[in-house]
């Protein structure tokens, strides 16, 4: 016999039941958005190399070691997207979406692609939805996108994540302010770690969220750059505080929250949770003022936040929340030969009479306790009966599969009656 194929590491097939927790929570967040006014847009998995390099930043770990990439047959280099930023700004631009100062709210939903090393909550493709908004300055959407994830966390039944938050500043003021950091990280240079000393030059913000215990007595210590905003991100990121406290959002200002992507600026924010061990970020994002300049249109001020999916169903299943399992209502037993033969134009009717009714309908015949064994193995929580008796009186039986109830026999045309009582 010849070997089986299996998946790449850190590619998950994705399966029911649980599927039908994530088509649940994706709808809940799709109905959501939509409320706030938001957009889909479907965008390439499939992206220039370039176009991750010029936005992500060369010195991030998704550049320098987490991309997929490969060349394309003409020589072109292309890369697997790793997060869906790029992809909608370089969408954005190329569709004049933003070109005359339009604001744009969009969101995303779909696969993303990093070679990280797979464990609980980390895979090599996981999944995000994310949302873009173009062409705002004022922290009134920051408050907004902060408002509708935590109203998307109410909707899903979570009181166990927290937001963190923290300003980076305008590019100016973290330029000035990475000038003294690195200068009090050359002072405690014996301290630093193979990783932070590479960091050192190319990417110092970053060494500030090492999570190194003997790292970290000195990283506490260190300049906070919270304290060296230029005056507008100061008084921004004072204003957007104002707005949550009055809005009743709870957070913690997190100085060292510095989000691993070069091209953010001003506002960033993560929800976390303590319930997911280390992968405890399900919903991470800032603002990106510069990113549009920076891929060759004009100025114009942007924001986002992309949530971590895989994380967010684990939360839910880890805290108990109701989740679907994708069961049926019901399951259609059918005995004797009348019955078999009139079975699939009973369904379509009973489908017909009761919309919304997940009906699944026994096919190959069998005898009634290998039926019922399906029935009860299919989680539905009704078994419908239909033998020859119930085709001659045009009535269908009711089982109750779970819990308390009658069995009773229902003329056909009251079935809509009769399952809801
Ligand atoms: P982390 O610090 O956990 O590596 P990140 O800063 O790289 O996260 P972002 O690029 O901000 O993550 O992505 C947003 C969200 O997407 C994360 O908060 C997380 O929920 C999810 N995410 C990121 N990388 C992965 C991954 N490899 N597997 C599963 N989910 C991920
Ligand atoms: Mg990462």
């Amino acid at each position: 016999m010849s070997q089986l194929i299996q998946s790449i590491r850190g590619f998950n097939d994705l399966l029911p039941p649980v599927t039908a927790a994530w088509q649940y929570v994706e709808a809940q967040v799709a109905d959501l958005l939509g409320a706030y006014g938001y957009s889909q847009v479907r965008l390439p998995l499939l992206e220039k190399t370039e176009l991750f390099k010029r936005s992500i930043g060369e010195v991030t770990d998704i550049v320098e070691k987490e991309m997929y990439t490969f060349d394309d047959r003409n020589g072109d280099s292309l890369t697997l997207r790793p997060e869906g930023t790029a992809g909608c700004v370089r969408a954005a631009i190329q569709n004049a979406a933003i070109s005359n100062a339009q604001v744009q709210r969009w969101w995303y939903a779909g696969p993303m692609f990093r070679h990280e090393r797979p464990q609980k909550g980390r895979y090599r493709q996981f999944h995000q939805i994310g949302v873009e908004v173009f062409g705002i300055a004022d922290v009134d959407i920051d408050a907004e996108l902060i408002l509708m994830s935590a109203r998307l966390w109410r909707v899903l039944g979570l009181r166990d994540v927290r937001l963190q938050l923290n300003s980076l500043g305008s590019s100016e003021a973290r330029a000035a302010y990475r000038d003294t950091l690195v200068r009090y990280f050359e002072a405690h240079k014996d301290l630093l770690d193979e990783d932070a000393l590479r960091r050192l030059h190319s990417n110092p913000l970053r060494i500030l969220d090492s999570k190194n215990p003997a790292m970290q007595a000195m990283i506490e210590a260190a300049p906070r750059l919270l304290d060296h905003l230029d005056d507008e991100s100061a008084g921004e990121f004072a204003r957007l505080r104002a707005i949550l406290d009055s809005a009743g959002i709870e957070y913690d200002v997190n100085p060292r929250l510095v989000r691993g992507l070069d091209y953010y600026a001003k506002t960033v924010f993560e929800w976390v949770t303590d319930k997911l061990g280390s992968q405890g970020t399900v919903c991470a994002g800032g603002r990106y003022d510069g990113l549009i300049e920076q891929l060759g249109a004009k100025p114009s001020p942007a924001i986002g936040f992309a949530i971590g999916i895989e994380r967010l169903v684990e939360l839910l299943q880890e805290v108990g929340a109701p989740l679907p399992d994708g069961a049926p209502d019901a399951y259609l037993l059918i005995f004797g030969e009348a019955a078999r033969l009139a079975s699939h134009s009973v369904a379509e009717f009973i489908r017909d009479r009761v919309p919304g009714l997940k009906l699944q309908m026994h096919c190959g015949g069998g005898s009634p306790k290998s039926q019922f064994k399906r029935a009860d193995k299919s989680g539905a929580s009704w078994a419908l009966v239909l033998g020859d008796d119930e085709i001659a009186q045009q009535s269908i039986t009711l089982k109750p599969l779970r819990g308390e109830g009658e069995q009773r026999t229902v003329l056909l045309a009251e079935i809509a009656a009769a399952l809801a009582a």
